[in-house]
């Protein structure tokens, strides 16, 4: 009966083989027929080389207690992470189309596409700046309100007065803040694109 009911197709009969899923279709199957011919059950079942023999198994092995050891550490691990988890995040995305372009006043414009996601149970309102060269400004939306876990892609443009500009591109820094909770903040790098000093 226990080959019978064997998913796998094995024969437990020669022991423990590594294609065993552990189902215990075998012990039941087992147990069921040795119980009608009243024979004591448990001819298959889990144990170990040790208990077989009559003996106790030791439950605290070295190997266990490693174990419980690296999953203690894993816990502490994702419990530290999960406490420092940011409840915003933004990642910013640079166009592709025109490396930059020259608005109405003159400034040097970039545009960038942020993607601010809301990771925390309560609706926010945010704050968006910039930092990098001298004269850099956001110009497009400042403030965005996110329900909880809500992702939100805004498009972004940022100027910088040309005069101001020493070099072909710069490294800024989008930042996004709840109003009012300065922990509750994230940042994201890009890079601004211009004609440089020698534009003339
Ligand atoms: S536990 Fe399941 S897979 Fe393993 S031998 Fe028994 S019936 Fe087969």
């Amino acid at each position: 009966m226990c080959v019978q009911v064997c998913p796998t197709g094995i024969d437990i009969r020669d022991g423990l083989q590594y294609e065993c899923i552990g189902c215990a279709l075998c012990i039941d199957a087992c147990d069921s027929v040795m119980e009608k011919m009243n024979y004591p059950i448990g001819l298959i079942s889990y144990t170990t080389e040790k208990n077989l023999e009559g003996k106790k198994s030791k439950i605290l092995r070295p190997r266990t207690l490693g174990y419980a050891i690296a999953l203690l550490g894993m816990i502490i691990a994702f419990s530290v992470k999960l406490g420092l988890r940011s409840e915003v995040q933004v990642d910013v995305i640079r166009d592709r189309g025109a490396l930059f372009q020259t608005n109405a006043r003159g400034f040097v414009e970039n545009s960038y596409t942020l993607q601010v996601m809301n990771m925390s149970n309560q609706t926010r309102t945010f704050d968006i700046s910039v930092s990098g060269p001298d004269s850099i400004e956001l110009t497009s939306k400042k403030q965005v309100t996110l329900s909880p876990s809500e992702l939100l892609s805004l498009p972004a443009v940022v100027e910088v007065n040309p005069e101001k500009m020493t070099e072909r591109n710069y490294d800024i820094n989008f930042r996004v803040q709840a109003v009012g909770e300065a922990d509750v903040a994230a940042e994201s790098e890009s890079r601004f694109l211009g004609p440089g000093p020698n534009r003339f």
